[in-house]
Formats: C-alpha cells, structure tokens, sequence
C-alpha cells in the first residue's frame, strides 16, 4: 500500500490542507488545496476513483468543486464513488452550483455517493469507520488490502476509534493540539497508537504553532512517530 501526503497541514495554516492519496487511486479528503497537490504529483485524475470525506469543515471538502470539474476538462469519463456524511450529495450539488453553475448531472461520468458509517467494501478496499469527538460528527477510516491504513481526522480519539485502529500497519492521526478538547494532540494520537497496538504514527493536520517538544514526548509514549512533509510518500 502506498500511501501519499498531498497535504499535513490545517485549515488556516502554511502547509497544505491534511489530505491522502492511497495506491494513487483512493482520495482521503479534498480541501481547497487538494487539486493543486494533486498536479503537482502528475496525478491522473481518472484514476482516483474514491474520494472519501471525513466531515464537513472546509478543509476537508471545499475542494470538491474543482476536483470534479478539472476531471471533466481532463475528459474523465470513469464512475467516481464518493463516501462520507449523509449531506455528501447534497453538498457537492450545492458547491458546484455556487461556485462554477454546474450540476452534478452535466459531468460526463458518474458520481455515486456513499454514506459512511457501516463497513463497506468498495473497489477492492474493505472500509470501516469510527466516530471521533470533534465540533461536526466526524468519522475515522481504516482501509484495508492486504496492509491497513487508520485515518483519524479530525477530532479527540474514542474508544471506538482505538478499536478500528487495532493493528494498522500505519495510523494517521491529527496532533492539531492546541488544548482542543474537540482535537488530538500529539500525546493524544500518540497513546492511541500505542494502545493500539499499531506499527508506524504519522501526525497530520499540524497546527501552525506545534512545538518540536510537544512531538518528543509523544515519542516517549510511542517511539515510531512520523512527521510526513507535504508530497511525502510512505510504503506500507
Ligand atoms: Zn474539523
Ligand atoms: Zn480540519
């Protein structure tokens, strides 16, 4: 499994919006900055073929729009299946109306939509989801073939969420801090990982303020912390 950082950053941040591309073909939220990181890396976007939102704060979604649209100019003409909140649909209709005056049935290729929450197999993939406590209702993702991928973002974990971590050759979590008790920090998702039993962290949605000593006492409750720059590729 081969796992993409388009982006690690926050909302309102230097780095680019937290969003994943795994095995180049599954899309793990699209904010305002996700396209960009997306052509910088030469992707092809008729090969992402699942885009998975995890809640509706804009820096997860707002990027919706010019995903959809850019594929269209790129001649895609392959499904796209589009999982997360039960909103997703409507949403994405709305965004594309207000930003471009399009609507979902102009594209020339499908878009299905996908509600979150039971597990799901799609595309090869075996997807399940955990809720996190975060402002909105948010849901963590593992992904599995062959090797596991956890995705916790945004929110403080939960029970649930250590259990969907349980063994994941990599767990992705936020580590925004910032004494939030609607977000992770960095000890937080460090002792999720631990209690998880999980192989490797990397810590995204990095507040703009972390501090350096924030991320070594994580380290000293789980030791194989990864702090993954924008673009950054890892192989599980
Ligand atoms: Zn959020
Ligand atoms: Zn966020």
């Amino acid at each position: 499994m081969r796992v993409t950082f388009l982006g690690v950053g926050e909302a309102f941040g230097s780095r680019a919006n937290t969003s994943l591309l795994v095995n180049g073909e599954l899309l793990l939220e699209c904010g305002p900055h996700t396209l960009l990181q997306l052509r910088r890396l030469g992707v092809e976007l008729s090969r992402v073929r699942l885009v998975y939102i995890s809640h509706l704060h804009g820096d997860h979604f707002l990027g919706i729009p010019a995903l959809l649209l850019a594929a269209r100019e790129d001649g895609r003409e392959e499904p796209l299946t589009m999982v997360g909140p039960p909103e997703l649909r409507q949403v994405a209709e709305e965004l594309l109306q207000l930003s471009y005056r399009r609507s979902l049935e102009e594209l020339p290729y499908e878009v299905e939509f996908v509600e979150a929450g039971e597990s799901l197999r799609l595309l090869g993939y075996e997807l399940s989801f955990a809720p996190t406590r975060h402002s909105l209702p948010a849901l963590a993702v593992s992904v599995r073939r062959r090797r596991k991928l956890t995705y916790a973002c945004d929110g403080a974990p939960t029970e649930e969420l250590v259990e969907l971590a349980l063994h994941s050759d990599l767990l992705v979590a936020e580590a925004y801090g910032g004494g939030a008790s609607t977000h992770s920090s960095p000890l937080q998702a460090a002792q999720l990982a631990s209690r998880a039993k999980v192989k490797r962290l990397a810590l995204v949605h990095l507040w703009r303020g972390l501090a350096r000593e924030e991320v070594e006492r994580a380290r000293e409750v789980f030791e194989d912390i990864l702090l993954p720059e924008d673009l950054e590729t890892v192989e599980l």
